[in-house]
């Protein structure tokens, strides 16, 4: 990464802000597996990526800091995820530990689906300051997690085992967020809900959050599943809730995140922007570029990236300053 990157606007890496006191952090797109579902067609069966980024750790920890003061948050939640997973950052302890450093941090959470968890590594961030760990557990049955994970080397009684070991033995949480692909593992969440249940998680925070497959347009789709409405997911949810006596509905005021005044956007959609052009994409057909301290995907060229050229664009989407502009 050059430190003429910004570290702000794209969705694959760096610091993401959706206007409340959690930010996002993503040091790292790499990822071991390749899920049948992922919604970010990560790791070794990708078909659309051409690039992964792994960022700097003191130059991601700037950014962080940035955004902080830049939304004026005297408190914020740190939560590392990532468009693959980040225990594959190699920092990833380091991360950790630099962030319970900083007095205006609260609470530290990271996602992973634990294909690269050992009981060293979970000891490690719990000593570093790790709060809470989302262990994105599709399936108890080892078979159907292979099959799920897209890996046949995937052990998933390698990961409950350790998800046994922090809930027994460590200071953090862990709250267990397994994805549901309708078809396919409907009879394992039960299973996860009361494992989840049995071994402890959710000691500070709720246990679970099962998470709903959604269909996006670059993710991966097994054959045969459908998306669930979100309706019929809820009520589903609701049933469960009632069988199990524990939340599965959650609710931003479940991890105390509030609304803030967001980060200010430097470019508007349709706005025509000249954007310098900075290297290659992370999918095909993207180029990376940056405009207005922001780092911007510019779609609509095929063509290897005119590095260092600037080129004119016009923005089609802004959200959340994550920024996407079409080559004109
Ligand atoms: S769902 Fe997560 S763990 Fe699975 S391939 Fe995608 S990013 Fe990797």
């Amino acid at each position: 990464m050059q430190d003429s990157l910004p570290l702000i606007g794209h969705i694959a890496f760096g610091i993401i802000d959706r206007g409340t006191n959690l930010l996002q952090i993503r040091p790292t797109t790499l990822c071991p597996l390749s899920c049948i579902f992922c919604s970010v067609d990560a790791g070794p069966a990708t078909r659309n990526r051409i690039t992964e980024y792994v960022v700097d750790l003191n130059y991601l920890l700037t950014w962080f800091k940035w955004t902080v003061k830049e939304k004026g948050l005297k408190c914020v939640h740190a939560y590392i995820d990532a468009v693959g997973d980040p225990l594959t950052y190699k920092y990833i302890v380091e991360l950790v530990r630099r962030l319970r450093e900083l007095s205006f941090v609260e609470t530290i959470a990271m996602e992973t689906h634990g294909a690269l968890l050992t009981e060293k590594v979970a000891e490690e961030l719990d000593d570093a300051g790790l709060d809470r760990l989302n262990l994105s557990l599709d399936a108890l049955d080892s078979i159907k997690a292979k099959m799920l994970s897209g890996s046949l080397w995937f052990e998933v009684n390698r990961v409950v085992k350790v998800a046994e070991y922090i809930t027994s033995s460590l200071n953090m949480d862990l709250l267990v967020a397994p994805v549901w692909v309708p078809g396919i593992n409907d009879e394992e969440i039960p299973k996860i809900i009361e494992w989840a249940l049995r071994i402890g998680a959710g000691k500070r925070w709720p246990p679970l959050g099962i998470q709903k497959f959604e269909l996006h347009k670059y993710g991966r789709k097994p054959k045969g599943v459908r998306e669930m409405k979100w309706q019929e997911f809820y009520a589903i949810l609701r049933k469960l809730e009632d069988r199990y006596g524990v939340k599965l509905i959650l609710r931003p005021e479940d991890f105390n995140i509030k609304r803030t005044k967001p980060l200010p956007l430097t470019l508007r959609r349709f706005e025509k922007v000249k954007v310098r052009v900075v290297g290659p994409g992370w999918l095909k057909g993207q180029w990376l570029g940056v405009a207005k301290n922001r780092v911007v995907t510019l779609v609509g060229s095929r063509s290897e990236p005119p590095i260092g050229r600037k080129v004119s664009a016009t923005v089609l989407s802004a959200k959340h300053n994550i920024y996407v502009a079409r080559v004109t």
